[in-house]
C-alpha cells in the first residue's frame, strides 16, 4: 500500500531519486520556499548531491540507500526516468512518491509509452514493436525509412539508428544487440514542441505555454517560448494531449510531452506524440527566468500537497543548451567559454550545472534570453550564438 500525499509545510525534507542537473534545480527551488532536501545519487560529484542539504551515495537499488532516503525525506520524487521503478515501489511502501512507480515504468519505455498514447487516444508515429526476429521478419514496409530505437534507456538520441531499408534494419537491431525495440516511421518534421504539465493529487492540472525545440544530432539544442511558428488550434491541442496522457495514468507530478509537427498531406499540419518524461524537463529550464513559478517550483508543489496555479509567462524567451564541445573550441585542451561577453548582453541568464569536467555532447549548462518580445529575445539569442560559435537558428 503507497503512501498517501499529504500537505508538507516548509522546513520538511524533500527527497529525490537522482543527482543530475535536473535534481540540482529542483533541490534549488524546494531551498527558496524552506524545504531542506536529500539526494540520492551514487556519484559523490553529482549536481545535486553537491547543493542538498543530505547527499546518500548509493546505487538506486541498493537497500540501506533507499531506507536513508526514507528514513530522511518527508516525500519523494525522481529527476531522470531510468531510476528503476522498483526503487520507487520499495520507498512508496514507506513514504509518499510521486511521480509513481508505475508512471515511471511506463516512461522508461517505449512500447508502454506508445500503448499509453493509444490509450489516451493521443496519435502517436506509425511503430512496430520488435522483440523477437519473427517481429523484424514481419516488419510492414511503411514504416521504411524508419529509426530503430532501443525500448528502454535512450537518451539525446542514444540508442538509436536511422534504417533505409530492410537489411540496413536487420543490421541495426545487431548492433543493438537484439534488445528490445521500437521501429518507428521516420516523420518529415515541420517542427518539434513540448509541453510541460503539472497535475496534483487532487486531479488539478496546470501547464506551462507551448514550447518550440529544436534539435541537433538528437540533443535538445534551442527552446523558443512563445512558439514562434505554431498556430493557436495546434498549440491548444498539444496542451489538451498532454492534460490526457498525465490523467489517463493518475499522474501526479511534473510530466513533459514532447510532439512532432507533421505534415498532413493536405497542406496542413498534424500532431503526434513523440515521448515523455515523467519529471521536469530540459524545454523547460526557460520557466525559471521567464516565467512567474518555474517546473522545479511546481515539482515541488505537487510533492508537497500545495495548491496549484496556472504559470504565467512574464517574458519572451530563448533557451541556448551549452553542451560540453563549447569547452573545446580551440582543440583538446579544455578552455573556458567566454561567459563575460555573453553576460554583456541584455536578459542573459547563465547556469552552469557545476560539473566538473566537459566533455563533447554533455549538458553543462543552459543560458536563458528574456525579453520584451520574441524578436528581441531572438535577436540576443543570435548575438549569443555568434559569441558561442554556434550555428544560428
Ligand atoms: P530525449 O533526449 O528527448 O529523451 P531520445 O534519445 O529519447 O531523446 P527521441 O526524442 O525519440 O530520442 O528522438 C530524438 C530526436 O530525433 C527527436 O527530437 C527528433 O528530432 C528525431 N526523431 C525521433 N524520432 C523521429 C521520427 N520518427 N521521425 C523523424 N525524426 C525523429
Ligand atoms: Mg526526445
Amino acid at each position: 500500500m503507497a503512501a498517501p500525499l499529504t500537505l508538507l509545510q516548509p522546513g520538511a525534507t524533500l527527497g529525490v531519486m537522482g543527482g543530475g542537473q535536473l535534481g540540482r534545480m529542483f533541490v534549488h527551488a524546494a531551498q527558496a520556499m524552506g524545504y531542506r532536501t536529500a539526494v540520492l545519487d551514487p556519484d559523490p560529484a553529482s549536481p545535486a548531491g553537491l547543493v542538498s542539504h543530505v547527499h546518500i551515495q548509493a546505487d538506486y537499488l541498493d537497500a540501506a540507500g533507499l531506507n536513508q532516503l526514507a528514513d530522511a525525506a518527508d516525500a519523494i520524487t525522481t529527476e531522470f526516468e531510468n531510476v528503476p521503478a522498483q526503487a520507487l515501489r520499495t520507498l512508496a511502501t514507506r513514504r509518499p512518491v510521486a511521480p509513481a512507480g508505475e508512471a515511471v515504468a511506463i516512461c522508461q519505455d517505449r512500447a508502454a509509452e506508445k500503448a499509453h498514447f493509444c490509450a489516451s487516444g493521443v496519435p502517436c508515429a506509425p511503430f512496430a514493436v520488435i522483440e523477437t526476429a519473427e517481429q523484424l521478419a514481419a516488419v510492414d514496409d511503411t514504416l521504411l525509412p524508419g529509426i530503430l530505437k532501443t525500448a528502454r534507456l535512450g537518451y539525446d538520441g542514444k540508442g538509436q539508428v536511422r534504417v533505409a531499408d530492410r537489411a540496413e534494419l536487420v543490421a541495426a537491431w545487431s548492433e543493438l544487440r537484439q534488445v528490445p525495440c521500437v521501429l518507428e516511421k521516420r516523420l518529415a518534421l515541420q517542427r518539434e514542441l513540448s509541453v510541460i504539465v503539472a497535475r496534483g493529487a487532487d486531479g488539478q492540472i496546470v501547464h506551462f505555454p507551448v514550447q518550440q525545440n529544436l534539435h541537433r544530432d538528437g540533443i535538445l539544442a534551442v527552446t523558443q517560448v512563445p512558439a514562434p511558428q505554431v498556430p493557436p488550434a495546434l498549440a491548444a491541442q498539444a496542451v489538451e494531449r498532454a492534460g490526457k496522457i498525465a490523467a489517463e495514468m493518475g499522474y501526479v507530478g511534473v510530466l513533459c510531452v514532447e510532439f512532432f509537427v507533421v505534415d498532413d498531406g493536405q497542406g496542413g499540419s498534424t500532431l503526434v506524440a513523440n515521448e515523455m518524461a515523467p519529471r521536469p524537463h530540459n524545454s523547460g529550464h526557460y520557466t525559471i527566468d521567464a516565467c512567474d513559478l518555474s517546473q522545479f517550483a511546481l515539482q515541488v508543489r505537487t510533492m508537497a500537497g500545495l495548491p496549484l496555479v496556472m504559470p504565467r509567462l512574464h517574458s519572451a524567451t530563448v533557451m541556448l543548451n551549452l553542451l560540453g564541445d563549447l569547452w573545446f573550441r580551440d582543440g583538446d585542451e579544455p578552455l573556458t567559454p567566454p561567459w563575460e561577453q555573453l553576460l554583456a548582453l541584455p536578459g542573459v541568464h547563465l547556469h552552469l550545472y557545476g560539473k566538473t569536467s566537459a566533455r563533447r555532447g554533455r549538458k553543462m549548462g543552459h543560458l536563458t534570453i528574456t525579453a520584451e518580445t520574441p524578436e528581441a529575445a531572438r535577436a540576443t539569442a543570435l548575438q549569443a550564438c555568434a559569441v558561442l560559435g554556434l550555428p544560428v537558428f
